[in-house]
C-alpha cells in the first residue's frame, strides 16, 4: 500500500547520491524548470470548470499516454482496473506556475479487483517499483488512475482516503475513467489543498500541433483558441 512513497524515496535517494546534496526527506523538493507546452496542446474542459473552481496546477497528457490509459480502461468492463501515472513535475520558467506532464501509464498488474474498490497490493508495488527503476528512472509518479465501470466519474470515500495517504503531494492527481459511458476526468487539489471528490477537471492533450485529437471521452469539451492559452486553470 505504500508504493508511491517507496518509489519516490527510492528515486530521491538516487538523486541525492549523485548530487551529494543533503536534504531532509521531509523537505519539499522544488520541481525543475521547464517551458509549459501550451503551444503544443489543446485544452479539454469538464462541465465542472467554472470561476471559483481552479486547480493547483495544469495537467498535460501525451497522446501516447492517453491511448494507453484509455485502452487499459476498456480492457475490463466489469471490474475496476488502474495503475499509476508517470511523468514530470515541472515549474514554468516564465510564469512560475507548476504543471505536470503525464507521459506513461503503468498498469497495476497485480491489483486486487473488487466491485467497489481497487487497491495496490504488495506484488503490484514491487512490480511498479521495478518498472520505474528500469524504464523511468528520472520520472515521477504524478498520480494514479482507475476505472469505475458503470458507476460514473467521482472519488469514493475510499478513493479519497487512498489519494490523501499515498499520493499526498499537492501536484499528484487522480484520474477516474468510466469505460461504459466513455467519460473521464482528473481530480486535482485546489490551491487551498482541498480535493473535491465530486467535481473534476479536464486536461491539456499534448498533440504536438498535429491537428489530430485522440481524446474520446465525451464528457469533455474542447476549449477555444483563446481559452487554450488561459486554460481556466491558471486564473479564477
Ligand atoms: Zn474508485
Amino acid at each position: 500500500m505504500v508504493l508511491p512513497r517507496v518509489v519516490r524515496t527510492f528515486n530521491y535517494v538516487k538523486k541525492m547520491s549523485t548530487s551529494h546534496l543533503h536534504v531532509l526527506p521531509s523537505e519539499p523538493l522544488a520541481p525543475p524548470t521547464a517551458t509549459m507546452p501550451l503551444s503544443a496542446a489543446r485544452r479539454w474542459f469538464s462541465h465542472d470548470e467554472e470561476p471559483g473552481f481552479s486547480s493547483h496546477l495544469p495537467v498535460f497528457v501525451t497522446q501516447s499516454a492517453y491511448q494507453r490509459l484509455d485502452a487499459h480502461a476498456v480492457s475490463d468492463l466489469e471490474r475496476e482496473v488502474g495503475g499509476v501515472l508517470v511523468g514530470d513535475w515541472s515549474l514554468d520558467a516564465a510564469t512560475r506556475q507548476q504543471f505536470i506532464v503525464v507521459e506513461a501509464a503503468l498498469p497495476a498488474r497485480f491489483t486486487r479487483q473488487g466491485s467497489v474498490y481497487l487497491t495496490f497490493t504488495q506484488d503490484s508495488l514491487v512490480d511498479i517499483h521495478a518498472e520505474m527503476d528500469e524504464h523511468f528512472p528520472d520520472k515521477q509518479i504524478v498520480g494514479w488512475y482507475h476505472t469505475h465501470p458503470g458507476m460514473g466519474v467521482f472519488l469514493s470515500p475510499y478513493d479519497t482516503w487512498l489519494h490523501r495517504h499515498f499520493f499526498p503531494e499537492p501536484w499528484q492527481v487522480a484520474l477516474v475513467i468510466e469505460p461504459h459511458s466513455t467519460t473521464g476526468g482528473f481530480f486535482i487539489r485546489q490551491m487551498d489543498g482541498v480535493l473535491d471528490a465530486e467535481r473534476y477537471f479536464g486536461f491539456y492533450e499534448l498533440d504536438g500541433n498535429s491537428g489530430q485529437s485522440v481524446v474520446r471521452w465525451n464528457n469533455l469539451q474542447p476549449g477555444s483558441e483563446a481559452a487554450d492559452k488561459d486554460g481556466g486553470y491558471l486564473h479564477e
